[in-house]
């Protein structure tokens, strides 16, 4: 049994982490959003920034500021639907952000005339660019998804902006409600390693990674009566050509035909179901993803959810 970590080591644990050049928000991610801007029936919009301290080589402390970007698409006339994407909420998890930003490139504007869309494409931009799970502060992003009492300056900005998309687009009728929402995950190969070794040091216990890894996409919804929805999303998926998980359980609870129907709290699918109809996350698992795959290749199945959000019909 581990000991856990005492609230210094929590408080310094992110500064010792190092920004992976393939992946530097700066870099990579900012400047393929803000080419986007400019561009007819696309707006892109600053909706905070997060500052991250980092130790260098020498053990000097420098501080790196990051904005955050949604990229609104559409006329936002409140008679059509409204359909939210997220990616980066897990920021290791990158096949869900080259999703969001590819559809945000190539697809988002075909479906411009008949859709309101909302796409973060990397909710948490500092634990993207060291390949975490967890923000500063030892803070898991998908635990923090709270409107009041978000201790992550990354999901405060967030729980704020989507409660202002839905004032501007409704006024106070908070009877209303976005149509449909996906926020995209994975379960990579690093699960196995760096994230269980986390959990082990946090919590001061040992988790059994003997468990079979999970192969192949599911989806995660909160609401019952959007379970044959849900399932008909994993069915078109796997049309599309890729392997849907077929293990028995799915984080020990039962498989629904690709659907692990279950509410947490504090995730962003949980917080997204009180402002939207139908409201998903996605788990593109495998032992094969990871950084060395190339990343098309990764936010494929992905992005076939994204698809299945604006072309499947409502189930009555
Ligand atoms: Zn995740």
């Amino acid at each position: 049994m581990r000991q856990a970590w005492t609230q210094e080591q929590r408080d310094d644990w992110f500064k010792n982490l190092k920004i992976k050049s393939h992946r530097d928000y700066t870099q990579t991610i900012a400047p393929r959003i803000e080419a986007l801007k400019g561009r007819n029936g696309l707006e892109v919009k600053t909706y905070g920034s997060v500052t991250y301290a980092y130790n260098d080589d020498q053990g000097d402390v420098f501080e790196r500021t990051h904005d955050l970007f949604v990229i609104r698409v559409g006329d936002f006339d409140s008679e059509k639907p409204t359909h939210v994407i997220t990616g980066g909420t897990h920021g290791y998890e990158k096949g869900g952000v080259e999703a969001a930003l590819s559809f945000a490139e190539k697809e988002a504007l075909d479906y411009s005339g008949t859709h309101n869309i909302l796409i973060y494409p990397c909710i948490s931009p500092g634990p993207y660019e060291v390949e975490h799970r967890f923000t500063q502060g030892v803070i898991d992003p998908n635990r923090d998804a709270f409107l009041k009492g978000a201790k992550s300056p990354e999901m405060g900005a967030f729980v704020k902006s989507i409660q202002e998309q839905h004032q501007a687009l409704f006024g106070d009728d908070s009877t209303r409600k976005f149509n449909r929402s996906a926020d995209l995950h994975e379960t990579p190969l690093l699960d196995k390693t760096v994230i269980l070794e986390m959990m082990e040091s946090l919590k001061g216990e040992t988790f059994d990674i003997d468990e079979k890894f999970p192969e192949g996409m599911f989806l995660i919804t909160s609401a019952e009566s959007n379970l044959a929805l849900v399932q008909n999303i994993v069915r078109r998926v796997q049309a599309d050509g890729y392997p849907i998980v077929d293990d028995d359980k799915l984080y020990g609870e039962p498989n629904l035909k690709g659907v692990l129907l279950h509410q947490l709290e504090g995730t962003v699918e949980d917080f997204m179901s009180k402002f939207t109809v139908v409201s998903l996350t996605t788990e593109a698992c495998g032992l094969h993803i990871h950084d060395e795959m190339p990343d098309d290749a990764r936010a494929a199945d992905q992005l076939s959810v994204i698809r299945a959000l604006f072309s499947e019909p409502d189930v009555s």
